[in-house]
């Protein structure tokens, strides 16, 4: 069974695109918590970052190029903005296809 952004990767269902390479596609979250909310998501089909393998821990460093460029694009790098990955239940992760969120846009409360 395809996970919902799996569907999106390959097109079967729509979202709003706002970055693509052949291995990340980067869409706006459907339920912004913050002025700016992107989902940064590997397009291979990873569950999440527990069974990351070795071999693919290079994913992390294209998010975290993909997350800078983002920042750049959506004028995030003067104000900042946060960059989290939900895992598991505790963290209310929802889907189970890897993805980082890049929130940003106005103060976001501390965090811890
Ligand atoms: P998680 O809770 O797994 O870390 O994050 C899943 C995110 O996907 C949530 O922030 C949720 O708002 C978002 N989301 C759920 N369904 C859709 C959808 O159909 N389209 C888009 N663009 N985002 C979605």
């Amino acid at each position: 069974m395809k996970t919902l952004f799996e569907k999106i990767i390959d097109g079967e269902l729509p979202a709003e695109k706002v970055y693509e390479d052949e291995k990340i596609i980067v869409i706006k979250d459907i339920a912004p918590k913050a002025p700016v909310h992107l989902l940064i998501i590997p397009k291979k089909v990873i569950p999440d970052i527990q069974t990351l393998k070795k071999e693919e821990f290079y994913l992390l460093g294209e998010i975290v190029r993909v997350a800078q460029e983002l920042a750049k694009k959506f004028d995030l790098e003067e104000s900042g903005y946060r960059l989290v990955v939900n895992q598991g239940p505790d963290a209310g992760q929802t889907i189970f296809h890897l993805h980082f969120h890049l929130l940003g846009g106005n103060p976001l409360g501390r965090m811890g």
